[in-house]
């Protein structure tokens, strides 16, 4: 198994066997964040849409987990516009 420097931890851990998002982002993930901080995402990524009761087919509420996910993995360099609630009705 691949080993990558973790951009949350600062430590250099085993790499995820998938991405674990689709796109871009999946790719940044697994490049940077660690196996074992992206479980501990896992299983706060729970908490928190139970208790903002997210429904992830919306994409608000999406972006919203997506930005508590740099937060906590510290991923915030990239500008992806997830500070934008616009809603692209069409
Ligand atoms: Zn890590």
């Amino acid at each position: 198994m691949a080993t990558i420097s973790c951009k949350r931890c600062g430590k250099d851990g085993e790499q995820l066997d998938q991405k674990p998002l689709g796109g871009s982002l999946g790719d940044e993930i697994r490049d940077s964040i660690c196996a074992s901080c992206w479980a501990e995402w896992d299983e706060l990524q729970l908490k928190i849409i139970n208790e903002y009761r997210l429904n992830l087919a919306i994409p608000q509420h999406y972006d919203m987990l997506v930005d508590e996910m740099r937060n906590f993995l510290n991923l915030k360099e990239g500008a992806t516009g997830t500070q934008s609630l616009e809603l692209e009705d069409d």
